[in-house]
C-alpha cells in the first residue's frame, strides 16, 4: 500500500507526486478508451475483408490493446479491425465521439460543438463529415422492396435569399437554381441521388437511371404519376401505384402523405444548414433522410447509438473526391 506524508512533503515533492498520478491516470485512460475503440470496431465492422485488396484475412494475433491483427494472404499487408475507419486515426475517447455525434444528430452548427465539447472546430468537422459518410454508406446498400415511394425535388432560392450578385443563392450556397433531386425510401432503407449532371428537370432516361439496381423488380412503387416516371417503372418491372396530383384531395394525399413528409422534413433541414457545398448536397441530403427514418421508427438515442455504430463500421471515406469532381464537371457548365 502506498503511503504519502502529505502534510510532511515539501512543494516540490508534491508536484512530483501529482504529476506522476495525473501521468498514470491519463495512461490509463488511453489504454481503457484503445481497447473499447478496438471492441467497437469489431463489433460493427461490416466488411470482413483485407481493406486494400479485398481478399478474405487470415487472423495474426492481437495488438496489446487487444485489437485484433490479420495478415492478407494475398497483398501480406498487416491490418487491424479499425483500419480505415474513423477509429484509427482518432484520439478521441468513445465518449466525447458520442457527445459530437449527437450534436451533429441535432443540427449544431461545428463552432458550436467545438465550444459544447471542448475540441477544435476541425475536429467537429471531421466527425460530422464522417456522420455523413455513414448516411452515404446506408443509402448506398439501401435496396428498395415491396413498396416504395419516390419522387423528385427541387431545390428552390429560400425566401430570404435569391437571386445575390447575378447567382442564385440557395440554402444550399451559390448555385443555380433549379437543381433536382431523387429522393425514395421503403419501409427499412432509402436514397437520395441528386442529379449532377445536368440543371432542371430531369429527364426519363436520368430518372432511369437513379434507380437501376436499387430496386427489386416487381416492388410496388407509389408516385405522383409525373410521365417523365414510366420508363424507370416499365423498364425496372414494377408496380405502378400512382396517384393523379390534385391539389386538397384526399385520396391523393393519403397515398402521398408519407412522401410529402418526408420531402418537407429535407428541405426544412436544409434550411437549417446554410451554406452546404454544392457538391455535398447529396451526402447531406441522405444524411436526413437517414435521420427522418430512424428517429420516426426509433427515437433520437437509438438513432445516435445507430449511427454511432455505422461510422465505426464504415470505412473512412475518400467519397468526397467523387462529389468533388461531380463538382467541376457542374462548374464547367
Ligand atoms: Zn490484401
Amino acid at each position: 500500500m502506498l503511503t504519502i506524508d502529505i502534510p510532511a512533503c515539501s512543494d516540490g515533492e508534491l508536484a512530483l507526486a501529482i504529476s506522476l498520478l495525473t501521468e498514470e491516470r491519463e495512461r490509463r485512460a488511453r489504454e481503457a478508451s484503445a481497447a473499447e475503440k478496438a471492441a467497437l470496431a469489431r463489433k460493427f465492422k461490416r466488411d470482413t475483408r483485407c481493406p486494400h485488396c479485398g481478399s478474405p484475412l487470415d487472423r495474426d494475433g492481437s495488438r496489446p490493446d487487444k485489437a485484433r491483427m490479420y495478415l492478407c494472404p494475398t497483398c501480406k499487408i498487416a491490418s487491424s479491425d479499425s483500419t480505415g475507419t474513423s477509429l484509427s486515426s482518432s484520439k478521441l475517447g468513445v465518449g466525447k465521439i458520442r457527445d459530437i455525434v449527437t450534436l451533429v444528430v441535432m443540427d449544431c452548427p461545428d463552432w458550436v460543438i467545438a465550444h459544447i465539447v471542448g475540441v477544435n472546430i476541425k475536429t467537429a468537422q471531421y466527425w460530422a463529415d464522417r456522420c455523413l459518410d455513414a448516411a452515404v454508406a446506408w443509402s448506398k446498400e439501401s435496396k428498395l422492396s415491396k413498396h416504395f415511394w419516390f419522387d423528385e425535388m427541387r431545390f428552390a432560392p429560400t425566401r430570404a435569399s435569391g437571386l445575390e450578385g447575378g447567382v442564385w443563392t440557395t440554402y444550399a450556397g451559390k448555385i443555380a437554381k433549379d437543381a433536382y433531386m431523387e429522393v425514395a425510401f421503403d419501409r427499412s432503407g432509402g436514397f437520395c441521388h441528386v442529379f449532377y449532371e445536368k440543371l432542371g428537370t430531369p429527364s426519363r432516361d436520368m430518372i432511369l437511371g437513379a434507380f437501376e439496381g436499387r430496386v427489386e423488380p416487381g416492388s410496388k412503387a407509389t408516385h405522383d404519376g409525373a410521365s417523365s416516371h414510366n420508363l424507370m417503372i416499365k423498364k425496372l418491372g414494377l408496380r405502378d401505384d400512382w396517384h393523379k396530383f390534385v391539389a386538397g384531395d384526399e385520396e391523393y394525399e393519403d397515398a402521398m402523405r408519407l412522401m410529402s413528409n418526408c420531402c418537407s422534413y429535407i428541405r426544412h433541414a436544409f434550411e437549417s444548414h446554410p451554406g452546404i457545398k454544392y457538391g455535398k448536397l447529396e451526402a447531406y441530403a441522405n444524411f436526413f433522410l437517414y435521420r427522418w427514418m430512424h428517429v420516426r421508427k426509433h427515437g433520437l438515442a437509438a438513432t445516435v447509438d445507430y449511427l454511432i455504430g455505422r461510422i465505426f463500421g464504415t470505412p473512412k471515406s475518400h467519397l468526397f473526391d467523387d462529389y468533388g469532381r461531380k463538382n467541376e464537371i457542374w462548374s464547367r457548365k
